[in-house]
């Protein structure tokens, strides 16, 4: 899939269009999501264009690829998760469910977080 530089987590990079930041380095912004699913739900992405996972593992550098990881530890630590716990989801192409075509890595916390998958049909 060719990147859409019209994405919701592009426009926000180029700052065309708020978000309420958490984070932010060389590599990575991070931010709260607008609909959040959890009392903390932040979305960490890459500054640089990737659509994916499958995108993102594929094409991205190694320092890249471990900025972005490093940067969801920081992150977690900084919003105070990393001794009660959190969890990362990274949603990639149709059967993922991802809406928003630039990878982003969710972050949640700050309840217990039940099932790690609803029970599908
Ligand atoms: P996904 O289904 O993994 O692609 O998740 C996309 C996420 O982006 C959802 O949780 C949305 O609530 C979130 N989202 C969409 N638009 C915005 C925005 N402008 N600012 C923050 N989060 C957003």
């Amino acid at each position: 899939m060719a990147y859409d530089s019209d994405n919701v987590f592009a426009q926000i990079l180029r700052g065309e269009i708020p978000c309420d930041r958490v984070y932010e380095d060389d590599h990575v912004l991070a931010f709260n999501d607008i609909h959040p699913q959890a009392p903390t739900h932040v979305l960490a992405v890459p500054k640089e264009a990737y659509t994916s996972m499958e995108d993102f593992t594929q094409n991205a550098s190694d320092a890249t690829i471990s900025a972005l990881f490093r940067a969801v530890g920081q992150i977690a630590r900084d919003l105070g998760l990393a001794e009660t716990g959190y969890r990362i989801l990274a949603n990639t192409g149709d059967d993922g469910g991802q809406e928003v075509p630039h990878l982003h890595i969710h972050i949640f916390g700050g309840r217990l977080l039940g099932p790690m998958l609803s029970k599908g049909a």
